[in-house]
């Protein structure tokens, strides 16, 4: 199977002449066919067309952008099994998360925009002066692999409704959902131009996108390390960049809790999708008095965990995404081997069954200090760290003692205790006695090196807007 992911102008450009980029199924190590990258000159063809599209973009009227996402919406629910298949073989991600939070997260950007939307007032009247918010122009999204929908469709979603033309970068991983998803909007009424994608290597085809003078927004989620190379070539030509990068989240178990509860919802939340989560608790902080109970519940909880064939819905945790990111796991999980820590559940290798794949054995490293390598930096596989600490306000400097600062977790006896734990903490988002975000069209961003925008509803759209002051 060959897949071009380059459509410019409302079409497909099946050029196989181009570089190929084979697809590895990470489940079995097997190639089930090569992506066609977009060369330099078709880079430059969709940012053309997008650009001639500006005005295009910008006179549809509430009304017909509100369509259009319903129109997205109609299409995600249509095609949802073969988007959830697709995203299964293309990252090995379980089939039952596939088809629930994989999809559901695509549906709630596309609802909580349409809703924003219909709210939304693009003029604003003062005593001095009046405001009009308007759109930035041609915007250039670039996402990763690791939930494909979520991050492609939070941007789509948003500069649609702020009125700009898009040219898209997804991952060169998730090349089948990425089509299936520019189909869906192939055939809806948004313009032709208005949307045009490009598919390659990152690092080649990433620095044409960033340098190039006439995008004037980047959105940009994925590595700190491409985030600081994509701001590097965006500041000559003064583009906005908004940075959704990576992430050492703390989960702060409070005394006091139903630990029998609390530890297993801990360990989900920080091994779903194979921990390759930005936002991930992967530091999880107990109560020094709690440390043997913690250690009894998490070993039993984790004999439960079912890794292998995601195909399969009994499965919990699939393979990562690829043989380099199972060489860096393994080297963490080494790192934190000699460096002491006690191995309470996994370690190094793969687990029984699994020897096709880059499967990792789920793992969990106890008595953890907070300045280690493997709490300080961002695994991003099934890793977890617990450390434990003396009282709240310990917890609360090491939860804060991270050069990140995306997400928290806070696990205690009341909401209210845990809200005034969350203002002390410096991270974007802090989830009190919840397993996740839900549904919720709160923003979403990072502190710190964990980037600098905020997507999701409200925030998102104006991401994506222009602010004229008149006077
Ligand atoms: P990545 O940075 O390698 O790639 C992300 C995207 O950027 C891909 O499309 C890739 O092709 C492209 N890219 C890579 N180098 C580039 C460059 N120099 N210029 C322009 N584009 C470039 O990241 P990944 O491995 O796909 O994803 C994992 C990382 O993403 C993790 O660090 C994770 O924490 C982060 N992430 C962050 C969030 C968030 O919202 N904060 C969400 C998911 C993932």
């Amino acid at each position: 199977m060959k897949i071009s992911n380059t459509y410019i102008n409302g079409f497909f450009c099946n050029d196989e002449t181009g570089k190929n980029f084979e697809l590895i199924n990470p489940s079995t190590e097997s190639s089930y066919g090569s992506l066609i990258c977009s060369n330099e000159e078709q880079v430059n063809n969709a940012i053309d067309i997008a650009l001639s599209n500006e005005d295009t973009a910008a006179n549809l009227k509430i009304s017909q952008r509100i369509e259009i996402l319903h129109q997205i919406l109609n299409g995600l629910n249509d095609r949802s099994s073969e988007l959830s298949n697709a995203i299964t073989l293309e990252m090995g991600a379980p089939i039952k998360l596939t088809s629930s939070a994989h999809i559901q997260m695509g549906v709630d950007h596309l609802q909580n925009t349409i809703k924003t939307l219909k709210d939304y007032s693009f003029e604003e009247d003062f005593d001095e002066y009046q405001l009009v918010k308007v759109p930035i122009g041609l915007v250039a999204l670039i996402t990763p692999w690791n939930w494909p929908l979520n991050q492609t469709l939070t941007k789509i979603s948003s500069a649609i409704a702020a009125g700009c033309p898009i040219i898209m970068k997804p991952s060169e991983y998730s090349g089948l959902s990425s089509r299936i998803l520019i189909e869906i909007i192939d055939k809806t009424s948004l313009p032709k131009g208005c949307f045009n994608c490009v598919n390659g290597i990152g690092s080649q085809i990433g620095p044409l996108i960033s340098s190039h003078a006439d995008i004037k927004m980047i959105s940009f989620t994925g590595s700190t390390l491409a985030g600081v190379n994509i701001q590097e070539l965006a500041a000559t030509s003064v583009k906005r960049v908004s940075l959704e990068l990576g992430g050492k989240s703390a989960h702060i178990i409070c005394p006091g809790v139903d630990l029998e509860i609390a530890i297993p919802n801990a360990i989900d939340q920080c091994f779903i999708n194979s921990g390759q989560s930005c936002s991930a608790p992967t530091r999880l902080l107990i109560p020094e008095e709690d440390v043997s109970e913690v250690k009894r519940i998490s070993m039993e909880y984790a004999d439960s965990i079912v890794t292998g064939n995601p195909d399969n819905e009994s499965t919990n945790l699939g393979p990562v995404i690829n043989l380099k990111q199972y060489e860096s796991i393994q080297r963490y999980i080494e790192s934190g081997i000699d460096d002491g820590y006690e191995i309470i559940t996994g370690g190094l290798g793969k687990p029984n069954d699994c020897i096709n794949g880059y499967f990792i054995k789920p793992t969990i490293f106890l008595n953890v200090e907070n300045s280690s390598l493997i709490a300080q930096e961002e695994i991003f596989g099934p890793v977890l760290s617990i450390i434990s600490y003396i009282d709240i306000d310990d917890a609360i400097n090491i939860a804060n003692d991270s050069i990140y600062g995306l997400s928290s977790y806070i696990t205690c006896l009341n909401d209210s205790e845990g809200k005034l734990i969350a203002k002390k903490l410096k991270a974007g988002q802090t989830i009190v006695n919840k397993k996740g975000r839900g549904s919720a069209p709160a923003p979403f961003g990072g502190f710190k090196k964990s980037g600098n925008g905020r997507e999701h509803g409200l925030f998102g759209l104006e991401e994506y807007l222009e602010v004229k002051a008149i006077i």
